[in-house]
């Protein structure tokens, strides 16, 4: 059976798809990049904001349309809408065939298999998962925690993914925040920590495989703690265990307790996997993120010094209401401690714009946040009220969206300016960069770029094909084109590097190499390869 899959939001479902898409290949599912070539389409969706569920639904509206003019496709929901709507989109949507909640993914083989069983006998029959098992099952025991089994059979395959020297590993699952705007616990349910051999021995593997860099993944990636001997699986190995309460980060650990926090299983990671040349973790809880943490990234070189710690408002009245569990000066605090100890420390943000009864004052207040960190970037977003939240159900969406957009583009265009100043620091710097991309540009264009920065018309090559990010023409000749390589460096810095050719620029790809930076704009640092040191004559 031919399948397509296709993933929305998130660097979790990235890795959900992966992990489906290796264990379906494995039972001789085919997958094609056409959707239109295949038997079987799914949506890994997002529920995060209202416009990811918005791009699903009209992806769904076309299949819909197929089907009702005889196209005989199954068509599945993955992940976070099929769980947050469940049995809902059955109703609204007659053409879904299947739903399967991101804590359920681990027996989609089966919802597909009994599909294609029932479909052949019985036109019509539908198939629904998405009970959030692990909000459910608080007392989670090791034989019920079969989802484990999907990140533990991981088969990670170099040839089919476009940058294969790159991999996400989930060190937690679900969250237990309780963000008033998030859906996260929802759909994703309690915050389950994996056992630490498990996530070693999956980073050895990877690396085994040829991957130089390593992602770790969890909604509050810091709030990782895994208390030893308390869970085994009938095979005698350690557990998943559910995450302790919010309060366990402020305590050492009780007499007699074994425990491996964060800060530990990062030092093991980079202690136990020599050949792992970039370690990175995301997203981290700013409240939580302790000096032991940051001894370890001082003490590991191989540890990336980025944090990606969402700070979402600069008002404490509205940190208040979103439930977020820190003050605007405990969030200073800890940026400041980073920086005081890892000096080079690069620092990413999130922040929402518009959440329900935010005054002019109150965003004055995270304009000025912004001012005062030095964020290399932020993702900001328009608050998106979403059904089944907390604020969804207590707070009117009362910020106009025409304020919402206001203040979204004023923050867009304060963060060009950080971003500038933070990048410019970096001038006259050698730094290695991970090359993971190809781009081009029209010559006539390449002056223009200074000012437009790298969404100013670059065409992007993911793994041979083009992404293109503006309308240019393709006919253009190549040999009127500046080809780029473009990368990042350990503190998440896009370095672009103009190369002679594609091949050039292909060939750089996958690769750490050290870049001179030579400018910076609000987008990227653009940067030349050393020149080879030439040996004096005679
Ligand atoms: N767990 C991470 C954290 O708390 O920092 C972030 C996970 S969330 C899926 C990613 C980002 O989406 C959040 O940091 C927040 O800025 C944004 N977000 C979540 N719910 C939202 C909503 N209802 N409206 C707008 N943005 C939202
Ligand atoms: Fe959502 Fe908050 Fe959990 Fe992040 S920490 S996933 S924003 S509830």
């Amino acid at each position: 059976m031919r399948v397509f899959l296709e993933t929305f939001g998130c660097q979790m479902n990235e890795l959900d798809s992966e992990l489906v898409r290796g264990r379906l290949a494995s039972l001789g599912y085919r997958f094609v990049d056409d959707p239109d070539a295949a038997e079987i389409v799914l949506f890994n969706t997002c529920a995060v904001r209202d416009h990811a569920e918005q791009k699903v639904r009209s992806r769904v509206g076309i299949v819909g349309s197929q089907k009702r003019n005889g196209r005989e496709v199954i068509l599945g929901l993955l992940g976070c809408m099929a769980e947050r709507e469940g049995l809902a989109i059955l109703q609204k949507h007659p053409q879904v065939d299947l739903l399967c909640g991101p804590g359920e993914l681990d027996r989609l083989p089966t919802l597909l298999e009994n599909l294609r069983r029932t479909t052949a006998a019985t036109r019509g029959e539908r198939v629904a998962l998405a009970g959030n098992r692990s909000r459910r099952t608080a007392t989670l025991t090791a034989a019920e925690d079969e989802l484990e089994s999907l990140d533990l059979s991981r088969s990670f395959d170099p040839e089919g993914s476009s940058r294969p020297w790159s991999a996400y590993v989930r060190i937690t699952r679900g969250c237990n925040k309780f963000c008033t705007y998030c859906v996260v616990p929802a759909t994703r349910g309690a915050e389950v920590h994996r056992p630490p051999d498990a996530i070693v021995e999956e980073c050895r593997r990877l690396v085994d495989r040829g991957v130089i860099e390593i992602t770790l993944l969890g909604q509050t990636v810091n709030h990782y703690r895994y208390t030893h001997g308390t869970a085994l699986t009938l095979d005698g190995r350690e557990a998943p265990q559910v995450g302790p309460g919010l309060g366990a980060f402020r305590k050492a650990p009780a007499a007699g307790e074994r425990v491996t926090t964060f800060a530990m299983l990062l030092a093991r990671i980079h202690e136990e996997v020599p050949g792992l040349e970039r370690l990175r973790f995301v997203t981290s809880y700013p409240r939580d993120l302790g000096d032991d943490v940051f001894d370890v990234l001082a003490a590991c070189p191989r540890i990336c010094r980025y944090l990606h710690m969402p700070v979402q408002s600069g008002s404490d009245r509205i940190l208040k209401a979103m439930n977020r569990g820190y003050t605007v000066a405990e969030y200073l605090e800890t940026v400041d401690r980073a920086i005081e100890r890892l000096p080079d420390v690069s620092i990413a943000g999130d922040v929402i714009v518009g959440f329900p009864t935010e005054t002019d004052e109150d965003f004055a207040a995270t304009e000025r946040l912004l001012r005062r960190v030095p964020f290399k970037n932020n993702f900001i977003f328009k608050y998106s009220p979403r059904p089944g939240t907390t604020a969804f159900d207590r707070l009117p969406d009362d910020v106009p969206d025409e304020v919402k957009r206001y203040r979204n583009n004023r923050l867009l265009a304060l963060q060009a300016e950080v971003s500038r100043d933070v990048h410019a620091r970096e001038v006259g710097r050698t730094l290695p960069v991970l090359f993971d991309r190809v781009g081009s540009i029209p010559l006539e264009r390449r002056s223009d770029m200074t000012a437009a920065g790298s969404g100013g018309g670059v065409e992007l090559r993911v793994a041979g094909r083009r992404t293109a990010d503006d309308s240019m023409p393709r006919a253009e000749g190549e040999a009127s084109r500046q080809w780029q390589a473009l990368g990042r460096t350990a503190g998440d810095l896009i370095v672009a590097v103009d190369v002679e050719d594609e091949i050039a620029a292909e060939a750089m790809r996958g690769r750490i190499l050290e870049v001179e930076v030579t400018a910076a704009e609000a987008l990227l640092l653009r940067g030349r390869r050393p020149m080879p040191a030439i040996a004096p004559i005679g």
